[in-house]
């Protein structure tokens, strides 16, 4: 059976870092398998669900170049979940309940003040018919929940290794509202069936989950899965993710200038042992991709480290990969020379667009007072300028000036290019260019 995996958002936000990893992951395991990768909208919350977000999600999962090859909407599917729903009332495994939200409410609170666990003590099952007739004369309308059953439920999870649950641990779970609406459970149970989904791969924070999935699959009369749960982004010091981490968008790292594979190359290693390393692509990742590597080891999330990551990425980027995204920006001159001359200054690739202003276009520039850069551009060789022309330059200035280090480069530094630090001045200069590098020393232009 060829391998299918399946990435399931809800369409209700944007992708932050946690989702990523999660689509991330299957995908790469999907490569390993050259299996599908399904694309599913966890759409059926009509109120929260809005297609811009599911527009931004498409969006960055091709930004950072995963793909899919089917795209299945869960409210497109409502009455196969309608039909599965009829097939589990009539195997007797959901039965109605009537209670209100207060009084669930309410029971709640009684068990929690008894040190119990709040769990559904199903007084529903218990009622006769007579009982549910009138209250359902009364105006009430049931919503419905699956039967547990008394045993444990167990799996081989392709992370965690055996995993058992209690089913008696948790409440019979909801998957119909008194209002006609599907809760979660079903609708994912009825896709992973239908799509022939071979893996599930997902946080771990959904562990309880597969333990009612497993029954409601079996219950359909469908074979489960294979269930991988990773562990959840931590942060630094091992603690979840706080706040601003967790909502780290894939949006907000990617306007700040996180390269995808600088980003992909992060979130594949973390908290499995392999070291980071830049990689080139998905399939390059995928080849060192083991499900079993993320057991255990806590997956410390540090955006600085990815930021630093993404930094080192920059200064190694060759120009073939680069010239794209130069172009991208509008950097029409930025050639192959250009980027040898910047990329070891940037700390995103975004940052160019400085550079090729001093080098090809205007900035606003700081002259020295003293007439030093005056007398600089006086003493400019004439053209043709080559890699040598800089210490030709330089060697004339000291002999004519006397001027030395600090004294000497900080002023040329800041008229030609307006910045105290930046690129070697000598790989800059000849793309500068004469007549730019003589009017700005002068003060003549900028
Ligand atoms: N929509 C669910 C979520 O975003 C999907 C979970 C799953 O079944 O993988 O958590």
């Amino acid at each position: 059976m060829t391998t299918r995996v399946r990435f399931a958002p809800s369409p209700t936000g944007q992708l932050h870092v946690g989702n990523a990893r999660t689509a991330l992951l299957n995908a790469l395991f999907c490569r390993r398998e050259a299996g599908t990768f399904i694309l599913r909208f966890d759409d059926t919350d009509a109120e929260r669900s809005r297609e811009e977000f599911a527009r931004a999600i498409a969006a960055d999962l091709e930004w950072m170049g995963i793909g899919w090859q089917l795209l299945v909407r869960q409210s497109d599917r409502i009455e196969r979940y309608k039909a599965a729903f009829a097939r589990l009332v009539q195997g007797g495994v959901v039965y109605p309940c009537y209670e209100t939200q207060d009084e669930l409410e309410f029971k709640r609170r009684r068990l929690l003040a008894r040190r119990q666990p709040p769990l559904y003590d199903r007084a529903a099952l218990s009622l006769s018919a007579a009982a549910r007739a009138a209250l359902q004369a009364e105006g009430r309308v049931p919503y419905w929940r699956l039967k547990l059953p008394a045993a444990e439920i167990a799996w081989e999870d392709l992370v965690r290794g055996p995993t058992r649950i209690r089913a008696d641990s948790m409440s019979d779970p909801i998957l119909i509202r008194a209002d006609g609406t599907f809760l979660y459970m079903l609708p994912s149970t009825v896709d992973d069936i239908e799509l022939g989904v071979t893996h599930v791969i997902r946080g771990e924070d959904h562990v309880p989950n597969t333990a009612v999935q497993i029954v409601l699959c079996q219950a359909l009369g469908g074979t489960p899965p294979h269930y991988a749960h990773v562990p959840l982004l931590t942060d630094r010091a091992g603690q979840g993710l706080s706040k601003r981490l967790g909502s780290l968008t894939l949006a907000s790292l990617r306007t700040e200038g996180i390269e995808p594979m600088a980003l992909n190359a992060f979130l594949a290693t973390l908290g499995t042992g392999i070291a980071l390393r830049p990689a080139l692509s998905l399939d390059d990742l995928a080849n060192d991709f083991e499900l079993g590597r993320l057991a255990g080891a806590a997956a410390k999330f540090d955006d600085e480290q990815l930021r630093r990551f993404n930094e080192r990425l920059v200064h190694e980027m060759s120009y073939d990969q680069v010239a794209p995204k130069l172009k991208a920006l509008g950097l029409e001159r930025a050639d192959e020379a250009f980027w040898f001359a910047v990329r070891d200054n940037l700390h995103r690739i975004g940052d160019a667009a400085y550079w090729h202003e001093v080098c090809f276009g205007n900035i606003d520039v700081d002259r020295d007072k003293e007439g030093f850069t005056a007398q600089a551009a006086a003493l400019l060789p004439p053209e043709p300028w080559t890699a040598a022309t800089w210490s030709d330059w330089v060697t004339r200035l000291k002999s004519t000036t006397g001027r030395r280090g600090r004294d000497l480069f900080q002023p040329l530094r800041c008229a030609l290019t307006g910045r105290t630090d930046g690129p070697e001045l000598k790989a800059l200069l000849p793309l500068i260019g004469r007549a730019k590098a003589q009017q700005r020393l002068q003060g003549t232009g900028s």
